[in-house]
């Protein structure tokens, strides 16, 4: 796909793993977990950071939120809070602090920006709100009936636990040429599970639009609508997405059943840390947190949050399950269908497991899968 081209992070699984693909999209690289959001906002520098190899740059990928990699260098440019750069220089690290960049990072918020009158976040007008978003889809199912079907996925923890319309579902289109008639391998974009990951909610829909307006004109536009069912969620965290566009540096829901006395934007939960699969059950740097201040806070269950139970309820629906019930058991060779997590922005291709170092079934398929979508992107695998 050609699509225009922010850095993302694309934590995939292939349907062959279904498990994966379902319940443990790998983790991607993170802030420190035991900061909260306003914390991390208004103390935090941006900073290079040496590293030793691929493999020193991996194990710090599990616990920082690296933004940029230089091979070349070997420097990776990240988001750190003092305790860190503390840390990083202790291992013997090489740390420079970007002035310019810790500067610009200060200025946040903007909530202070009007709504641009043609539309769009304030300050970012290139990316559509929820409401732009949602009304982008509902349009392309009214221009389009043959190739795009509505669906809602669910409903956000807002809308879910308040009266009087607050709230958001979270909806979706399923494209694909009515023409020819199923079954088809079966594709899942989601995207914007972690609020303040602005672009990724765009490219998504800018996906969806790209394959239908290029439907009959585009070759591949035309065999990929034909031949596959593509499903695209942009929008999987739309209460906490209304707190980014507000100017605030959000990451999880907005469930604030247990509050953060000392600071009221560091509620929620990690919607990308709540997933019913080896919940609280992955080792290591940056895997999840117990401190509902966190920014990697878990929840207090196993997909306690309702927009992770939508998105694994649908997934379940779209995907048969191809594989066994033990982690060790692979997938058949014929199995079927892929999904893709966007994040931003360290440009990275992350497949499973996330939760264990061990490799998934299916790992070498894994891998040559996410090389291939290394390709197009230009982004580490
Ligand atoms: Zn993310």
């Amino acid at each position: 796909m050609s699509l225009s081209r922010p850095a993302l992070a694309v934590v995939m699984a292939a349907a062959v793993t279904f498990h994966a693909a379902v319940l443990a999209a790998p983790l991607e690289p993170t802030p420190s977990p035991t900061l909260p959001a306003a914390t991390q906002s208004s103390a935090a520098v941006v900073a290079q950071v040496s590293f030793a190899n691929q493999d020193d740059l991996n194990r710090m990928a599990g616990d920082l939120d690296i933004w940029q990699v230089d091979h070349g260098t070997r420097r990776a440019t990240m988001l750190l809070m003092p305790a860190q750069v503390q840390r990083l220089r202790a291992e013997g690290r090489t740390v420079t602090v970007d002035v310019q960049a810790t500067a610009r990072l200060a200025a946040w918020p903007v909530q202070a920006a009007a709504q641009p009158a043609e539309g769009g976040i304030p300050s970012f007008p290139c990316y559509r709100t929820v409401e732009e978003t949602y009304a982008t889809l509902a349009q392309l199912a009214v221009d389009h009936p043959d190739l795009v079907q509505p669906v809602t996925i669910g409903q956000s923890w807002q809308s879910v636990t308040t009266s009087g319309g607050a709230g958001y579902p979270i909806e979706g289109v399923v494209l694909t040429s009515q023409a020819l008639p199923g079954p088809k391998p079966v594709f899942f974009l989601m995207a914007a599970i972690h609020a303040r990951e602005l672009t990724t909610a765009e490219a998504a829909t800018r996906f969806a639009e790209q394959l239908v307006q290029g439907y009959g004109v585009d070759a591949d536009a035309t065999w990929l609508l034909d031949h596959t069912a593509i499903h695209i969620a942009p929008q999987t965290n739309p209460d906490g997405r209304k707190k980014a566009e507000s100017g605030l540096f959000w990451r999880k829901n907005i469930n604030d059943s247990q509050s953060c006395f000392f600071d009221p934007n560091g509620v929620g939960i990690d919607l990308n840390r709540n997933s019913s699969f080896r919940w609280n059950q992955c080792t290591g740097f940056g895997c999840s947190s117990s401190d509902a201040c966190s920014l990697t806070y878990r929840g207090p269950s196993a997909a306690s949050e309702p927009e992770v139970q939508a998105v694994e309820a649908y997934m379940r629906a779209i995907f048969a399950d191809q594989r066994g019930p033990l982690d060790s058991d692979t997938a058949p060779a014929d199995a079927s269908g892929v999904m893709v997590s966007l994040h931003s922005y360290a440009p990275l291709i992350l497949y499973p497991w996330g939760w264990t170092q061990a490799p998934a079934p299916n790992a070498d398929g894994l891998r040559t899968l996410g090389r291939k979508f290394g390709f197009y992107t230009g982004y580490d695998v």
